[in-house]
């Protein structure tokens, strides 16, 4: 099989993206994560730089307008997300393995600029479990529930986009499958 330096990996809302890449940064330093800028609030033991660079909506819309964003996104219709071109180019130009962990909007993007990278897609173990990791203790209302599954599927049916599948059966073993492809 083939190696490749970037890797975008996206998937459904709720799969686990965020803690495979968490377990990456902790247990493969080699390879190098893009810290992606955001507008939304840290959250408690979030650190400035590390898990997200996170600034106001005008630094955002400069960054934008400046060209300095490789793709960004609302994501949920709340926030925005986008990841820094200048970053991920050193990387790769340093010879280093980059992993981008972004949504699927950003994910096409990506793959409208730099087609070359490898396009991972985190799947649920199940269907059923995506809901169950999706609509929680049901602490939502009926219409929020309803509003999460319609994206779910659609998210869902963004997969055959995608080059490989990775099912999020196990944190340690899907990082561990994902930094063997790099
Ligand atoms: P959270 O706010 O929970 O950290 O992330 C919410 C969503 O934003 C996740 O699906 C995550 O993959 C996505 N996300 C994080 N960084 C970026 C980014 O730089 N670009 C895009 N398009 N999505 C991102």
């Amino acid at each position: 099989m083939s190696r490749h330096r970037l890797v975008v990996l996206a998937g459904p809302t709720a799969v686990g993206k965020g803690t495979v890449s968490s377990y990456v940064r902790e247990h493969a330093p080699e390879v190098w994560l893009s810290v992606s800028v955001t507008t939304r609030p840290p959250r408690p033991g979030e650190v400035d730089g590390v898990h997200y660079h996170f600034v106001d909506p005008a630094e955002f819309a400069r960054m934008q307008r400046d060209g300095e964003l490789l793709e960004s996104a609302v994501v949920h219709g709340r926030a925005s997300y986008g990841t820094p071109r200048r970053p991920v180019e050193e990387a790769l130009a340093a010879g280093r393995m980059a992993l981008l962990e972004i949504d699927l909007q950003g994910a096409r993007q990506v793959r409208d600029v730099m087609p070359e990278a490898l396009f991972v897609f985190l799947a649920p173990p199940s269907w059923e479990e995506l809901v169950r990791r999706l609509v929680g203790r049901g602490t939502e209302g009926e219409e929020e529930r309803e509003a999460r599954l319609t994206t779910a599927r659609l998210e869902m049916a963004a997969q055959k986009e995608f080059d490989v599948t990775i099912v999020n059966d196990d944190v340690r073993r899907a990082a561990e499958e994902l930094v063997s492809l790099m």
